[in-house]
């Protein structure tokens, strides 16, 4: 395989299910490689399908344009979980598909994903089924509140669960999902009472060799990432114990391609794992101009059988923040002038062509000697920006 990538008559092309940031960002890697790109998106002038002439903006549920997508790839990958399996199973008749749709399957449903970790014996807070009203009688008669209600699927920046204090409270969130087609399956899971939120991005090949990149610390405001500072400041023991953690939970599913695991540090020091993403992640951003080999290279790198790339961090400390719109109406900010700047400050934005309250629209990198350093570098960039 390795070869074949690079030794063909014709350049390869990888084709990614999605066309969003990270397929943005993940086709910018596969261009320098020297691959083709092809995406599939049901969006005109999605931020990767502008970047290729083998865009496929019907998107995947049209059968023409599956099988023209299929037709100019040579190997699939996804930069989102919500893909129906079945479809994934379709393109793995006639191409490789990694994170396959097995890994998917395992991934997709939050309550096979924690079940899952649970039986590989991997930490993860306290969870059951929900089916009947009963049932949050049961769970809570044992944790208490306040517990959190999920969406088995399609759940994502917080559409999708509920924090209830009650059981007033958790009849309100229970009628509010089953009014929502999509995520109206659910679960409850214990609340944790965290200290810090933190992740690790792992790197798995074919052969089931890893790579994992350092355990960094994620900022949520309002269930939506705000910021990532690199490396997380815990002990060495604990930062090395979440990387175990993480690889344990892309072995569970037998992963391919890179991985984001979400934790949480408890206070008696304890980790939990929240949930894994199966695809280039919001926390490993950083790794663009933080570490030897970002996480949208590994990723190429791993889905293409090719050697990976060292994940160590280049420069003491990095921060990331995100530029979330801060109104409805147009993608473009109003200024970035004063972003540029400043020094060891790196400007991503995605090109979305709408704004909406909280959407993901572009993230700040910056590079420091310490996470503080770091951190008041990008703070001053990001305020600088308005939309
Ligand atoms: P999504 O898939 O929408 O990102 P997550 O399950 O990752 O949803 O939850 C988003 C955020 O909500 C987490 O990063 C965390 O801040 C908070 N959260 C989720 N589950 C719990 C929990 N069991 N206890 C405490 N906070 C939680």
């Amino acid at each position: 395989m390795l070869k074949s990538i690079y030794h063909k008559d014709k350049t390869f092309t990888l084709g990614i299910l999605g066309g969003g940031q990270l397929a943005k960002m993940l086709a910018l890697a596969g261009y320098r490689l020297g691959l083709n790109i092809a995406i599939i998106e049901k969006e005109e002038q999605s931020p990767a399908g502008d970047m290729t002439k083998l865009d496929f903006p019907k998107g995947w549920n049209n059968e023409e344009e599956l099988n023209n997508f299929i037709q100019v790839s040579d190997l699939v990958t996804l930069e989102n979980e919500f893909i129906d399996p079945e479809i994934i199973e379709k393109i793995e008749e006639h191409r490789n598909v990694y994170p396959s749709s097995k890994t998917v399957r395992l991934v997709q449903d939050k309550f096979i994903q924690k079940s899952t970790f649970k039986e590989a014996g991997i930490a993860v807070p306290e969870f059951q089924l929900i089916q009947k009203f009963e049932d949050i009688i049961e769970f809570t008669s044992k944790f208490g509140f306040p517990a959190v209600i999920k969406s088995r699927k399609f759940g994502y920046d917080g559409y999708g669960n509920a924090t209830v204090f009650n059981e007033d409270e958790a009849k309100t969130a229970i009628q509010r999902f089953s009014l929502n087609e999509q995520r109206k399956d659910v679960y409850i899971e214990s609340f944790v009472d965290f200290t810090k939120e933190l992740a690790v991005m792992v790197v798995r090949n074919k052969a089931g060799e890893t790579a994992v990149y350092p355990c960094v610390e994620t900022i949520q405001y309002r269930h939506i990432c705000h910021s990532v500072i690199a490396p997380a400041e815990i002990d060495e023991k604990l930062r090395n114990q979440a990387k175990e953690i993480a690889v344990a939970c892309v072995e569970a599913i037998h992963g391919i391609g890179i991985f984001g695991i979400e934790l949480f540090l408890t206070k008696d020091k304890k980790i939990l794992v929240n949930e894994i993403a199966p695809r280039p992640h919001n926390s490993g951003h950083y790794t663009i101009e933080a570490c030897y080999t970002s996480q949208f290279e590994n990723c190429i790198r791993a889905v293409c059988d090719l050697p990976l790339g060292s994940t160590n961090m280049i420069t003491p400390a990095a921060v990331m923040i995100n530029l979330l719109g801060t109104r409805d109406g147009i993608g473009i900010p109003a200024s970035v002038i004063d972003v540029l700047r400043h020094s060891k400050v790196h400007l991503h934005l995605y090109n979305k062509k709408n704004s909406r309250i909280g959407r993901k629209m572009g993230h700040i990198t910056a590079l420091g000697s310490t996470q503080t350093e770091a951190y008041n570098r990008a703070k001053s960039a990001a305020d600088a920006i308005e939309w």
